[in-house]
């Protein structure tokens, strides 16, 4: 799986969706450029989402709210206090780790024994094997199991009870070495705040110390009582907004799953007290099948219900999707209680309250929300997508089999040859086509190759003029993901692209 990760990184190289920021300077880790078709896709991933969650709720609204925000806001939030992860650093190799990754990472060892238990015994037995049976009776394995539940949840209890001096003691004790060094010289392990830090103002006594917002949430319940009264929003109702955030995240791996920079497609949804965990399983429901809706495969999602809660939160589960290295949070749904609101009306001492008609009553909504990452999403989507096919006769091609409807350009116009009138035939339609449609003319190089650019970018359409186009006003129509080839009268074609790309 290692390969194939490899595969798709430079693939979104190669191909102009993703680059390393600053790359000429060595790069930026953990922080990423999106290139000409990476844009494109990004973008049609943020219009399908809004289109789903503010276009089509008639009680969802989206805004804009900025990074900067008052730094009172984080105080009130929690971030201050309490936005940290447990950090290590290896003494000799002078490396900083997560001290909980390097435990899971431990465990994820122990995992793959028992994979390759498994595995064995599956040869051994042939068709006879059961592997659920097998997993719940074999001693070795049953013991390993047992071992990674002791670990982990050892180490659940020392961070939420901050005792980080025993997390310490389990890195010693499991004899947990650096993974680039093998030394095992560790020093205290210390929580470290994940916000970055700035300033706003010119001079240095009037200067305000900022944090660049570690998630988009907060501008909205800042914004709540503004969008109640301006946009007359009656309880039920939700406000979503997509936007950048910021973490100094210690680890920084896995390409654009866990970056320093990103984006978040939030929504929160404010509604009664004591109809929150009503709203919660709704939500769940809906954002999963908005997932299923993109085509990915139904088996590569699932819900892990959160057994240990964020101070703000009653209820919480993550939607995770199978990563090309396993199973992995694509999107958060809170149930965040008044939490947020109540705590910024005591912060700024501004009543943060709704008056309901129907209850004929004052009070701070509930909030349910849903966070997902846009790159993550990006991230999802493409891996799913990269496929390398054997053809029939025998050839290979790669291809990007992006939902249509996220596909950076819909339509490639290909005349066949450079000659013959074919180039402004070929173009007429291109200035056609433009108009509703993100399209592109290309005449250089073979047909062949252009067909397996255009595959390899995830165009879902190739309409190729040829001399006949000239007499019969017809064109040579392929798709993407069959190869298939259909005669198509010139005046057809965006009927046909139309209904495939407007999901
Ligand atoms: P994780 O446990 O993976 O660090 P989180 O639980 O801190 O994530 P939330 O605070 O719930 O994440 O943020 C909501 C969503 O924002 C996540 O589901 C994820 O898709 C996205 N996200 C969070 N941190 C990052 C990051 N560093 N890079 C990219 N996306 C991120």
């Amino acid at each position: 799986s290692e390969d194939i990760f490899k595969r798709i990184i430079s693939h979104a190289k190669e191909y102009g969706f993703i680059f390393q920021s600053s790359e000429i300077y060595d790069g930026l880790s953990a922080v990423y450029d999106y290139g000409q078709n990476g844009a494109e896709l990004k973008n049609n991933i943020k219009n399908y989402w809004w289109k789903a969650m503010v276009q089509l709720n008639e009680n969802i609204v989206g805004i804009d709210s900025a990074i900067f925000m008052h730094p009172t806001t984080w105080k009130a939030s929690g971030h201050v206090d309490a936005f940290n992860d447990p950090l290590i650093d290896n003494k000799d190799s002078k490396k900083r780790y997560r001290a909980d990754v390097l435990i899971e990472d431990y465990c994820a060892k122990i995992e793959a024994k028992i994979d390759k238990e498994v595995e064995k015994a599956a040869k051994r037995f042939g068709d006879a094997f059961d592997k659920a049976q097998f997993v719940t009776t074999n001693q070795r394995v049953v013991e390993y199991r047992e071992k990674i539940d002791s670990i982990l949840s050892r180490m659940a209890k020392s961070l939420e009870t901050e005792n980080l001096g025993d997390v310490k003691a389990l890195i010693e004790e499991l004899e947990i070495a650096d993974p680039l060094t093998g030394s095992k010289n560790w020093t205290e392990v210390r929580q470290f705040n994940l916000m970055f830090g700035t300033k706003l103002g010119a001079t240095a006594d009037t200067a305000m110390d900022l944090y660049l917002r570690p998630e988009t949430a907060q501008g909205i319940f800042v914004n709540f009582l503004n969008v109640q009264k301006t946009g007359r929003m009656k309880i039920p109702f939700g406000i979503a907004q997509i936007g950048k955030a910021f973490r100094n995240e210690i680890v920084a791996r896995q390409f654009i799953f866990r970056m320093r920079e990103f984006e978040q497609m939030e929504m929160q949804f404010f509604v009664q007290p004591g109809s929150e965990l009503e709203w919660y399983e709704k939500w769940k429901e809906t954002r999963l099948s908005w997932h299923k809706a993109l085509g990915l495969g139904e088996e590569n999602y699932r819900f892990h219900d959160h057994e240990k809660l964020a101070h703000y939160a009653n209820a919480a589960a993550d939607i995770e999707f199978k990563f090309p290295f396993g199973f992995k949070e694509l999107e958060g749904i809170h149930s965040r209680t008044d939490f947020d609101l109540s705590s910024h009306e005591k912060h700024s001492s501004k009543k943060l309250q709704y008056f309901d008609n129907e209850l004929n009553q004052h009070y701070v909504p509930f909030v349910v929300e849903t966070s997902v990452g846009l790159d993550r999403l990006f991230l999802a989507i493409f891996s799913n997508s990269l496929k390398d096919e054997k053809l029939e006769d025998g050839s290979e091609r790669t291809v990007l089999s992006l939902p249509p409807a996220l596909a950076p350009i819909k339509a490639a116009i290909l005349p066949l040859v450079k000659k013959d009138g074919l180039p402004e035939f070929a173009e007429k339609i291109f200035n056609d086509l433009r108009l509703d449609f993100n399209v592109m003319y290309e005449e250089k190089d073979s047909i062949g190759k252009r067909y397996r650019r255009m595959d390899a970018i995830g165009t879902p359409f190739c309409i190729t003029v040829d001399h006949d186009s000239l007499n019969d006003n017809s064109v040579t129509l392929r798709y993407r993901d069959t190869m298939k080839q259909e005669r198509i009268p010139v005046e057809k074609l965006s009927e046909i692209i139309d209904k495939e790309v407007n999901m």
